[in-house]
């Protein structure tokens, strides 16, 4: 963490208390690092589902070509925040209304999901014209990760894309710039770049066979985030280097990637205070101030989310201060259910009632995919490091802070 991070986390108001603090210039520094490890051929989109904070979108526009969608929601937010930025427009299920929305906002790219999707379109198109990428379920063994696509719900089989292509014949509007895959989450460089390369020397086949002039494949996100090891950072380098070597055999190719996790995983805390220390049945509990409900993503993930312990030193109360030395200790929040544990049976070398508690890697699929209406407990608030290391208070979905 950088010093003006652990300053705020100390100087935040107990009231502020639980905190999501995001740190800008942090995430500008690790996106300059993604841009400039990749080759000119690939263009980088951000996911926006991953976390469409506004300072964090703004953040990022100067250093993507542009931002995936998957709503309606996300396209109206994303092009209220980022005007000009391109858009492209993806997800399962698109209704009537977000795929007019989407032509009527100019949408860079529309990520068509099936026949029927595609069909959809064509009634809408008018006179306009849209750019297209098919995505595909190519069945290609994608390893050990953490979440596997393929056999799922999105795109459809390569058998399926002969049909659209008779579709687009009669809708000279829809033109179809290229394919998109976005087979797997949770790789690692190598496994990334052995699954482009399967995906790449399928796509140009298809093409050819069929006399497409392919000029786009958008190999989707899914670049891994190690929750057990927050210095792994994803190898960009070894990424860019790779597709480097890959894009040299498709010379006419761009490549496209849309990471969403990996790129803003870690510019985000979520910060909070220790309520309760118990010991049931020989276990050690810190009970946390929010929980889950603000935080889900160990839950969703099953893991231990990793945090850092900000002693805080003042003690008023005239009787010992709970406390918990060299043991293991589960950190839970407040909710009434065994499932609200954030890191089970952690050795920490001393935690107590009143200290602080930072959890690092907080910046993506945590506040957005946390189910915070459960049980009533107030909002965190929002806060923003910007460039001179001032906190910015919160100006997004949370409890105001003055
Ligand atoms: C969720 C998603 C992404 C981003 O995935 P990450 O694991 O956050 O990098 C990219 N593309 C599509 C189509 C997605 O559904």
């Amino acid at each position: 963490m950088r010093p003006e991070a652990s300053d705020l986390f100390v100087a935040l108001p107990g009231d502020d208390l639980p905190a999501y603090v995001y740190d800008l210039p942090d995430l500008r520094e690790h996106v300059r690092t993604i841009r400039a490890a990749l080759p000119e051929r690939v263009e980088l989109l951000y996911a926006a589902k991953a976390n469409s904070d506004p300072g964090i979108l703004r953040t990022l526009a100067g250093h993507v070509h542009g931002f995936e969608v998957a709503s309606g929601g996300e396209l109206d937010h994303v092009r209220a925040i980022v005007p000009d930025a391109p858009i492209a427009f993806g997800g399962p299920g698109k209704t009537q209304r977000e795929l007019t929305r989407a032509l009527d906002a100019g949408a860079e790219r529309l990520h068509i999901e099936s026949e029927h999707e595609l069909r959809l379109l064509t009634t809408l198109l008018g006179d306009r014209t849209v750019e297209v990428l098919l995505r595909v379920n190519l069945p290609v063994d994608v390893g050990r990760v953490a979440l596997a696509m393929g056999g799922g719900p999105f795109g459809m089989d390569p058998v399926r894309l002969d049909r659209c292509l008779e579709v687009m014949e009669s809708a000279p509007g829809v033109r179809l710039r290229g394919l998109h895959l976005h087979l797997a989450s949770g790789l690692q460089a190598q496994s990334h770049l052995r699954l482009v390369d399967k995906i790449l020397a399928w796509a140009e086949k298809w093409a050819r066979d069929r006399g497409i002039d392919l000029r786009e494949v958008n190999v989707g996100g899914g670049m891994g985030v190690d929750y057990a090891s927050p210095p792994a950072v994803f190898d960009w380098a070894a990424l860019g280097a790779g597709l480097r070597r890959i894009l040299a055999r498709h010379p006419h190719l761009t490549l496209r990637i849309e990471p969403g996790r990996s790129v803003t995983a870690y510019c985000g805390w979520y910060v909070t205070e220790v309520l309760d220390i118990k010991f049931s049945r020989g276990h050690a509990f810190a009970v946390l101030r929010g929980g889950t409900h603000h935080l889900r993503t160990p839950a969703a993930k099953q893991h231990d989310h990793p945090f850092e312990v900000i002693p805080e030193d003042t003690w008023l109360r005239p009787w010992d201060r709970p406390e918990v030395r060299d043991e293991p200790v589960t950190l839970v929040g407040q909710l009434c259910t065994p499932k609200d544990v954030l890191a089970s049976r952690i050795m920490t070398e001393r935690l107590r009632v009143g200290d602080r508690v930072a959890f690092a890697m907080a910046g993506a699929y945590a506040w957005n995919i946390s189910h915070h209406a459960f049980l009533m407990h107030p909002h965190p608030t929002f806060h923003h490091l910007d460039d001179v290391g001032a906190p910015v208070t919160g100006d997004t979905c949370g409890r105001r802070t003055s």
